[in-house]
């Protein structure tokens, strides 16, 4: 008996995620010290983590003996008073990923169906699959979600949309009134998953209020997460912010502890951390300008990116060649072959110095492949 068939075809058709290369794993296959690595893959905070969450967290270890508060009731509190909303409409992640899964767990089942973008989070697919629902990936326009294809191609059986805004691995961003159209125009009977794991870095100018259209919109759930400007990826809080219906399913089928007490400490400390958040999202801005002038002077096209990182185009060079010169060099990006952009390698902003050390990297890897 082969053990894999009895998994449903579902599951055992799932391509698993393909996360960015860890610096540990760089240094033992190439023989190489670790300090000698940056890691520009994951989109991660290269100033770290916010200090109060630190503190805080570092505080909270002290009582890990303990489950954590399974309702996440502090965390929950800080977030109504941060977002204007009530406890019931908070679901707490694992991560946002874990939100998306509880999204898809709730509302997708075989036969049914959920609409995303190409070149959109590969999360989405995933989850999408894991349950047995079909997904319907829509033809992009100009890298970035063209929602009025992906309005057409909602079906009776389609029961969630996703929208990553801005997106990931492409970094293109929806104008507000974009996203409000497509609201008002979606069947209300289709859930529509805002994911805005990068909002902290929009400039507040062009930050849609996504949150006011909670109380218009009953089918719209946004996910936030602690992961990027936070600086907490590695201990995996995110939430979700939905009508009370929508976040009490959720709720529902989400392990009673699915978030750790040390992140729900972090993340309560992370929400005080305004200084940190702006410095964060000073860097970024500097850092994207490093990075975009940097790529111009070398005839580098690129996709401008609202984000904390930037996908960039190879097509005169082999782009595995230039990738495997980078790793040699120490530097980690991350190859997105995955998203249907074979052509393109994806950076993280990282400080001032990784940025210089990626641009030189990127300049001697093109030198050897020409
Ligand atoms: C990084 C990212 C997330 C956040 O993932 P977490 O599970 O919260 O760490 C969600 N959506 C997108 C588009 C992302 O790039």
């Amino acid at each position: 008996m082969n053990l894999s068939d009895l998994a449903p075809e579902y599951i055992r058709a799932i391509s698993p995620y393909q996360p960015g290369k860890p610096i540990s794993e760089l240094a033992r296959e190439m023989g190489m010290d670790e300090r000698t690595i940056i890691k520009l893959a994951s989109n991660e905070n290269p100033l770290g983590t916010s200090p109060l969450a630190l503190e805080a967290m570092t505080r909270a270890l002290n009582e890990v003996a303990l489950y954590p508060d399974g309702s996440g009731f502090e965390l929950k509190a800080a977030l109504s008073k941060r977002y204007g909303v009530t406890s019931s409409q908070i679901v707490l992640g694992n991560g946002s990923n874990d939100v998306l899964e509880l999204a898809a767990r709730v509302f997708l089942k075989p036969g049914a169906s959920a609409v995303y973008s190409q070149h959109a989070f590969a999360v989405y697919p995933l989850v999408t699959q894991a349950v047995g629902a079909s997904g319907i990936a829509v033809r992009a326009i100009k890298y970035g979600h063209d929602l009025d294809a992906m309005l057409d191609a909602v079906t009776p059986e389609t029961r969630i949309v996703f929208i990553a805004n801005p997106n990931n691995p492409t970094g293109t961003l929806l104008a507000a009134s974009a996203l409000l159209r497509f609201l008002e125009r979606v069947s209300s009977d289709v859930l529509v998953v805002l994911d805005e794991a990068y909002n902290e870095y929009l400039p507040g100018t062009i930050k849609a209020d996504s949150i006011a259209w909670l109380k218009r919109f009953p089918n719209l759930l946004i996910t936030r997460t602690f992961s990027k400007a936070y600086g907490m990826a590695g201990i995996r809080v995110g939430f979700g912010l939905a009508h009370p219906d929508v976040s009490g399913l959720m709720n529902r089928v989400r392990q009673p502890f699915n978030v750790n007490s040390v992140a729900l400490a972090g993340a309560v400390a992370a929400l005080e951390d305004v200084e940190f958040v702006k410095r964060t999202y000073a860097l970024n801005q500097a850092g994207m300008l490093q990075i975009t002038t940097g790529l111009r002077q070398l005839g580098i096209e690129y996709i401008p990116s609202y984000g904390n990182f930037l996908s960039f185009r190879l097509s005169q060079h082999d782009v595995r060649a230039i990738n495997e010169s980078l790793l040699r060099q120490g530097v980690i990006v991350r190859p997105i072959g995955i998203y249907e952009m074979p052509e393109h390698l994806r950076v993280t902003v990282g400080l001032e110095s990784e940025n210089q050390k990626f641009l030189k990297s990127l300049e001697i890897a093109i030198g050897e492949s020409a």
